[in-house]
């Protein structure tokens, strides 16, 4: 396609700050772009949102155009992502709407786009979307054909019993929740309950400040839910992003469940074929190994997982992150159910923090080469251009975060400058020692070499 034609989506969406990059005008013309997609003219789109300032404004934009092509739009409100994916395919949808930055600060707001199915939109369909706003080329229905909107209160009580018919939880954990006052904090909480947990809440109350923490489940933001969960003697913390299509575990020593590991131990639980991507340690393919299971890996970002779950009929999926689907449930990714898988296998097999400590970790180095901070960007060119042709065995490369070159066997580096100190910092997991070396070696001789 046209490479003139300016990006509107990122890995997720499209995510911009309010006013200065997400304009009344484009929000608007989004909608009759993605009304003009599926069709126009009779066509249903449900759209949620999440606890943003400025969720109904942007709904009320989008709206707008969506029925000006004719489509009729289901208001599903102030809802988690993997509602709305789940409502566009239980409600018969065209195409789902979330209104959402995730775990961007306030002043971000964007939207995503769910298939039918309940996967997220490819990028050649994003692309397609892109080309539709930049030419304009909507399909704009005439008077009598305007389109309608309604609003669905229902289909919330479907979701929640629908994700606890998913899983076996008896009900004896005591559980702490964190929703950073974002798109979980009713429903998540409500689900957990329902399932028989004693639940005890922190930031569980809707506001798009995030007055108690930020949105993203970084250590950093959890903090005080480690506390509370140590301090209660509750079996496990959970944290969402912003809008609860991620969690993040703490484990009843009020340590954070180390992402790899948690993933590696739900994968291995669920068993069967598991897709993950090129940046997830080894850690998975060993537990998965154990229990002779399978494991596929694809580039970073949960469409392509999702992608490759269906292509490979997998039984589960995730990035570290946190980002994980349960196709058997739905292709969207679900922090909601996340939670409850991790709960229930914890209620069977015993606390999370023994269960976390008996998966090996394997070699991981991080290092660090000193460089005037006016020298970084020359670095990272060159690192970008040339890096990946010194090693010989490379699977892919990306540049979400610095540059991360993933190896077939499952190695990994990722260069990236120090935001706040002199230094390009080198973060590598080898198979073994020696792959882990040689990784190192080459990667700092490289940088050394542009110095
Ligand atoms: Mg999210």
């Amino acid at each position: 396609m046209d490479e003139m034609i300016p990006k509107l989506f990122g890995t997720s969406g499209i995510r911009g700050k309010l006013v200065s990059e997400l304009t009344l005008e484009l929000i608007t013309d989004i909608g009759m772009a993605v009304a003009t997609y599926i069709g126009g003219k009779g066509r249903k789109i449900v759209i949620g949102y999440d606890t943003r300032t400025s969720n109904k404004m942007v709904e009320n934009a989008i709206t707008a155009g969506i029925l000006q092509c004719g489509c009729n739009v289901i208001r599903l409100g102030m809802v988690p992502t993997p509602l709305v994916g789940y409502a566009a395919m239980k409600l018969g949808a065209d195409l789902g709407i979330m209104i959402t930055a995730s775990h961007n600060p306030s002043q971000y707001n964007g939207i995503k786009l769910w298939n039918s199915t309940g996967m997220a939109y490819t990028q050649d369909q994003e692309r397609t979307i892109e080309k539709i706003v930049h030419e304009k080329s909507f399909s704009q229905a005439s008077w009598e054909f305007i389109g309608k909107i309604e609003d669905n209160e229902g289909v919330v009580f479907d979701y929640i019993n629908d994700l606890l018919d998913n899983v076996d939880i008896k009900g004896n954990l005591k559980v702490v929740v964190d929703c950073a006052s974002g798109a979980g904090s009713y429903i998540s909480p409500i689900v957990l309950r329902k399932a028989g947990c004693h639940v005890l809440t922190l930031n569980c109350q809707p506001d798009g400040f995030f007055p108690g923490r930020m949105p993203e489940p970084s250590q950093a933001n959890l903090s005080e839910l480690m506390k509370v969960v140590k301090a209660t003697g509750a079996d496990i913390g959970i944290a969402h992003d912003g809008d609860a299509d991620r969690m993040v575990a703490i484990d009843d020593q009020g340590r954070m469940a180390d992402f790899d590991k948690l993933l590696a131990l739900v994968s291995s639980k669920i068993g069967g074929k598991v897709v993950t991507t090129v940046d997830a340690s080894f850690c998975v393919d060993k537990c998965m190994e154990d229990v002779g299971g399978e494991v596929i890996r694809t580039k970073v970002g949960d469409v392509h997982v999702a992608e490759v779950i269906v292509e490979s009929n997998a039984s589960f999926g995730g990035e570290p992150s946190g980002t994980w689907l349960h196709p058997d449930f739905c292709m969207c990714p679900d922090g909601i159910l996340s939670a409850l898988k991790v709960i229930e296998i914890v209620e069977k097999y015993g606390p999370l923090s023994k269960l976390l400590d008996e998966i090996p970790s394997y070699p991981t180095i991080r290092d660090r080469i000193e460089c005037e901070n006016i020298q970084k960007t020359l670095i990272m060119e060159k690192v970008k251009e040339e890096l990946p042709d010194y090693f010989d065995n490379v699977l892919d490369v990306n540049f979400i975060d610095g540059v991360r070159i993933s190896m077939e066997d499952g190695s990994w580096v990722l260069i990236r400058p120090s935001g706040t100190e002199s230094y390009i910092r080198i973060t590598l997991e080898g198979k073994t020692m020696v792959t882990a070396k040689e990784i190192q070696n080459k990667s700092r001789e490289f940088i050394e070499g542009i110095l």
